[in-house]
């Protein structure tokens, strides 16, 4: 089958690319193969099935959280900017909202919403979109084979494969594949915003992993894992030390997951965390949850709530007037110091702080709660990092197609013309918070303009 430009990947970039060729030129035969049942599966996780769709800042903040080279971006940015998106979605029936941080949501706050209005609007514009067609095989030109033996030919070629994570939602690399067969150069690919998982958190098997550092999500919890699974942290320090040297400090909350260590902070730092373990370094961890308080006043004011539950008439009182002993105590003075659900965890990792003592022939047990250790250990928990998730539940691939290679102008490569490239399958990674949605709607929307302008200049 012949039109005028193809795309290969409905996803976030790959429809943005669709209604910006068709914008651009009306009329022009453009078609989107997707090898997936239906378009756009992984914005439907996206923002925890809210959809984070973009974020509000204004260039000079929101190019802060672009993790590789900015500048690439800066002009597919400006043509498509996160204004544009919510007006895209307002004026296309769907009522959205800026919450906290500038992250903009669509009012309903379902993920699905936000893809329907995509879809719909693009099939409006006229482009054909064809789902369960996986292209194969792409030859210069540009012809097109899927794996169902169709061919498709166009003098434009968009690539919106999208990366590597999530490869349930299609996403499986295939486009970094062509890339290089068509003489891009591939900047080696690695997951991030992903969990970090620390040592004896997962059950070990002892067999060197396909990709150092990686530990499946699906991995077993050893029961240390399992007593801080579900906690959640927040306003703390989280300071990172990098092979024993560098050290990154970053201040927010973090989530105990099935996975690991994930939550805004933890997702900040995985990037560099991911790269070091990678290239076999060492990474560790220290948990403030206190970081307002120095550490000689939160000795004090351990030492403090300590005395009143000790002066409590209450504790003297219980259990008929013998009193609860001192393990139970450490339970209750835990509880004025951090949420509930972490007590478990923090008390299965620390096992040093509570010493159980017995006396010869006797069946008593005495306790004994090293109030300097707690408090320390409030300021400093410790965690030795040994991996972290792969692709397998990751928000992000870093890594992809180089951008030195890349028109920023226009999407198009600068190896061959009438080829163009956007969205995750770039190198291209940011923060959470609808960066990355942005960057893929902003090159996508470039991508096709580019391409159906191009069209029109040699009619
Ligand atoms: C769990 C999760 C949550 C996220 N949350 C957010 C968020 O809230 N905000 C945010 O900004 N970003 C978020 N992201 C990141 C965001 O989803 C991506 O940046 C974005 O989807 C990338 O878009 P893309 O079109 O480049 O790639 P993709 O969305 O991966 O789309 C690529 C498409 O290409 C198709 N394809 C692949 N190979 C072929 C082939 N051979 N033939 C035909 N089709 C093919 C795939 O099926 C897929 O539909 C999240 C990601 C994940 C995994």
């Amino acid at each position: 089958m012949k039109s005028d430009i193809i795309i290969i990947g409905g996803g976030a970039a790959g429809l943005m690319a669709a209604y910006g060729a068709a914008k651009a030129n009306f009329g022009a035969k453009i078609i989107i193969l997707e090898k997936m049942p239906r378009p756009g599966r992984k914005i439907l996780f996206t923002g925890k099935g809210r959809c984070n769709f973009t974020n509000a800042k204004p260039w000079n903040e929101f190019s802060k959280h672009i993790r590789t080279n900015p500048n690439f971006v800066k002009p597919s940015f400006y043509n498509f900017t996160p204004d544009d998106m919510i007006n895209f979605l307002e004026t296309n029936g769907l009522e959205t909202v800026v919450e906290r941080g500038d992250r903009a949501f669509p009012y309903s706050h379902r993920a699905s919403d936000v893809l329907d209005t995509i879809v719909e609007t693009v099939l409006r514009q006229g482009v054909t979109l064809l789902t369960e067609r996986e292209v194969e095989e792409i030859r210069p030109g540009y012809e097109v084979r899927c794996s169902n033996g169709e061919t498709f030919s166009a003098p434009k070629l968009i690539i919106a494969t999208g990366g590597l994570s999530y490869p349930m939602t299609g996403s499986s690399g295939d486009g970094y594949k062509w890339a290089g067969f068509l003489g891009h150069k591939i900047i080696s690919c690695f997951p991030s915003l992903t969990a970090l998982v620390p040592r004896g958190y997962k059950v070990s098997d002892g067999r060197e992993p396909e990709m150092k550092g990686h530990i499946n999500r699906e991995t077993p919890m050893t029961g240390a894992g399992e007593a801080l699974k579900g906690a959640k942290l927040k306003n703390i320090n989280l300071t990172v030390t990098y092979d024993g040297g560098v050290t990154e400090t970053e201040f927010g909350d973090i989530d105990f997951t099935d996975g690991g260590i994930e939550g805004p902070i933890g997702f900040q730092v995985s990037r560099k965390c991911v790269k070091t373990l990678l290239n076999g370094g060492k990474v560790a961890f220290s948990l403030d949850l206190k970081p307002g308080v120095p550490l000689e006043e939160l000795s004090d004011r351990v030492k403090t709530l300590w005395n009143e539950i000790r002066n409590d008439p209450r504790t003297r009182q219980a259990k008929d007037g013998r009193g609860i002993n001192g393990k139970e105590m450490y339970r209750i003075l835990l509880g004025k110091l951090m949420p509930w659900d972490l007590i478990p965890g923090f008390q299965t990792w620390n096992p040093d702080i509570l010493k159980i003592s017995a006396k010869k022939n006797s069946q008593r047990r005495f306790y004994d709660v090293n109030l300097d250790l707690l408090a320390k250990t409030l300021k400093d928990w410790k965690f030795d990092i040994a991996g972290f998730v792969g692709y397998e539940r990751c928000v992000i691939t870093a890594g992809g197609v180089s951008t030195d290679e890349v028109v920023a102008k226009t999407m198009e490569s600068k190896l061959r013309e009438g080829l163009y490239f956007c969205g995750e399958i770039l190198d291209m990674d940011c923060d959470t918070g609808g960066y990355n949605l942005q960057c893929a709607f902003s090159t996508g929307f470039l991508a096709g303009q580019s391409a159906a302008k191009s069209l029109s200049q040699n009619d």
